[in-house]
């Protein structure tokens, strides 16, 4: 029989026993069953029938005490929250399907008073061993932030507000109004699971009564609305490297959430977000930057003060310089992680004057003859087109 049966049949309730029935009570227990149920004293009785399938299996198990151990133990590990189909929500938490995921969850979310993990522990695993007490490394937490330009390429210190699920201050994390406490859920006994039989099979569904949770809150807590968890914010520093680009992931070691029992933190992952710049723009480690020039200025050449990350610098544009052309100054560009910096890329664009009086005019034509006559053609490379 898999874990899986075992999961979703209730052997105790089939035989009519508490789950701290002695080995003779199972005896009892079935004897009489089956003597009720047997084939022979109902003929045709299909119902009966299945009935006196099930008791027998139940009792399989239930009389031999290495496997009641151990199907009590599978039990205890899925009871409540463990119905492995999933739809379970406790209390609206959100898609929570296996009790060792809620765990996974929300790890030591919570570092006061017992955490959310034992809180969980406790109300799933009724009576059963506190599986979520031992030890266990934080929960990584995901974050995001958006950063300014210069802030990302040149690394900056932020604060960042992250919001974590953890035990509802007002109620202790029971969901009950305080000095009301929950109550074992009547329908299906605090298991959370109600089995049901139909045709040859029986199988188990959660409970209606208390959505799985296996208890019931008359009085819910008006902070947490019965749900017994509360998102907790809190504020932490973090050093972003200098040259983190858009998009890019960047896991902080240790700063997740703090560990259960003085197990180790989790890790916070941050993703950046970068905003673009009026006047860089980035490529790798190297910085970009139109930079606006006169026909003039290319045809003369000139020296034009541009600015940096850092400052401002000296680029000389040399006579003849061609539109659009990169210049490239070493070392100026976005810092890099292991030292030194990228290159800033300075692309040459000439910009053309949409209105020049008439002296300017007049120049220019003048301009425009010489030009021809020192026997500029732009279009020389057409030549037969
Ligand atoms: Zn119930
Ligand atoms: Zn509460």
């Amino acid at each position: 029989m898999s874990q899986r049966e075992w999961i979703e049949k209730d052997f105790y309730k089939e035989l009519g026993i508490s789950s701290s029935a002695s080995q003779d009570e199972v005896k009892k227990a079935y004897r009489k069953l089956a003597r009720d149920l047997h084939p022979d004293a109902n003929p045709g009785d299909t119902k009966a029938e299945e009935r006196f399938k099930a008791v027998s299996e139940a009792h399989a198990v239930l009389s031999d005490p290495a496997k009641r151990k151990e199907y009590d133990e599978t039990r205890k590990l899925f009871a409540g929250g463990g119905y492995p189909r999933g739809g379970f929500t406790p209390g609206g938490g959100g898609g929570f399907s296996q009790e060792f995921n809620i765990g996974d969850i929300f790890g030591g979310a919570a570092t006061g008073d017992g955490g959310l993990g034992d809180l969980l522990g406790g109300l799933f695993n009724r009576g059963g061993a506190r599986t979520t007490s031992r030890p266990r490394r934080g929960a990584d937490v995901e974050t995001e932030t958006t950063l300014g330009f210069r802030e990302a390429a040149q690394g900056v210190t932020v604060p960042l507000r992250m919001t974590s699920p953890s035990p509802c201050t007002t109620c202790h994390g029971s969901g009950a109004k305080p000095g009301t406490s929950p109550r074992v859920c009547p329908n299906c006994n605090g298991s959370g699971v109600v089995s049901r039989n139909q045709g040859a099979f029986g199988f188990s569904e959660p409970c209606d009564e208390c959505r799985g949770s296996g208890s019931i809150i008359d009085d819910p807590c008006v902070d947490c609305h019965g749900s017994g968890i509360q998102n907790r914010t809190r504020t932490i520093t973090v050093r972003i490297p200098p040259g983190v680009s858009d998009g890019q992931r960047i896991r902080l070691a240790g700063q997740g959430e703090a560990g259960l029992r003085g197990a180790p933190s989790g890790d916070l992952f941050v993703t950046v977000h970068v905003s673009q710049d009026k006047v860089f723009g980035r490529n790798g480690d190297d910085l970009t930057l139109v930079l606006p020039v006169s026909y003039a200025e290319l045809v003369l050449g000139t020296t034009v003060s541009v600015p940096t990350l850092e400052g401002r610098v000296g680029v000389k544009v040399p006579p003849g310089t061609a539109d659009g052309r990169i210049l490239r100054v070493r070392g100026r560009g976005v810092p890099k992680r292991g030292g030194g910096a990228g290159d800033l890329l300075v692309t040459v664009k000439v910009a053309v004057p949409q209105k020049l009086d008439s002296d300017a005019v007049d120049a220019l034509e003048r301009y425009q003859k010489a030009e021809r006559s020192s026997g500029f053609d732009p279009r020389a490379g057409w030549a037969g087109a």
